[in-house]
């Protein structure tokens, strides 16, 4: 969602900006060339006309930079990813019919119709643009530290209370790597971990690089590499962490890793 990476302020001018572009596909109302009403539809999706009188063929982007486009539905989505600082690699492979050539001449148009119509807007989007190469946005950087300081308080913990018998007296045990305790009043053990989504996952040596990996929008292949782990444990690892943000309500650095 754009919302969560476009300044509060600026809201207006990118919901304007998307629904410019959305309303290129919509059927035209009048023929450009004779100004006939009467029109049929040839193709729907792409708003593409035919006039009952003259016989000629348009749509709504005839006369805009955004004529010869098509498809034209393709262009409101592009935006929408640009605003999320999105990189022509992410957006080209999420939208995998589509050449490179094809997202960066549609970018171009785009950032130059955003660059006439909302100056402002792309006041702050062209530094932002730039920066998500390689930066991480505030936002993102705040919830990766909520989520390393929720994961390093709970494998630090020293004291727990029993989900057996709910007693406070429990005796952290020494593998610290589980959070593993064991309760003084009816002497069963329990780890911290269970139903925090964190049970799942192996290797919680490992859990803090893995997050910081993740957001620095490293693949799979690239995070095995690193940590020296199987392809299937980065997978199962990458889908259980988004889960956990799930949970924890960090919906900013989920959406930041999922379209990385
Ligand atoms: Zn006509
Ligand atoms: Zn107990």
């Amino acid at each position: 969602m754009y919302s969560n990476f476009v300044p509060t302020n600026l809201h207006n001018q990118a919901e304007a900006l998307i629904s410019d572009l959305k309303l290129l596909s919509d059927k035209p109302t009048e023929c450009p060339y004779c100004k006939n009403t009467k029109l049929y539809f040839v193709n729907a999706s792409s708003g593409y006309c035919r006039c009952s009188v003259c016989k000629r063929g348009f749509n709504r982007s005839l006369n805009t930079p955004f004529y010869r486009l098509a498809p034209l539905e393709l262009l409101p989505i592009i935006a929408e990813r640009r605003l999320c600082g999105q990189g022509y690699a992410t957006i080209r492979h999420e939208l995998n019919t589509y050449t490179p050539w094809v997202i960066k001449r549609r970018v171009r148009v785009i950032e130059q119709y955003m660059q006439t119509h909302y100056p402002e807007l792309y006041q702050w989007y062209q530094p932002f643009i730039e920066g998500t190469q390689q930066s991480i946005p505030d936002n993102v950087v705040q919830q990766i530290q909520q989520l390393k300081s929720w994961v390093t308080g709970i494998l630090n913990a020293t004291t727990a209370t029993c989900p057996h018998c709910d007693s406070i007296h429990c005796q952290k045990m020494n593998d610290t790597r589980r959070a593993q305790f064991r309760c003084k009043s009816c002497w069963r053990y329990f780890s911290n971990l269970k139903g925090t989504g964190l049970e799942h996952l192996g290797y919680s040596e490992n859990w803090l690089t893995m997050i910081d990996l993740l957001a620095d929008g490293k693949n799979n292949h690239e995070i095995e590499q690193v940590l020296k782990i199987s392809t299937g444990t980065v997978t199962k690892a990458r889908r259980i962490w988004l889960d956990i943000m799930q949970r924890q309500n960090l919906l900013i650095l989920k959406e930041w890793i999922s379209s990385r």
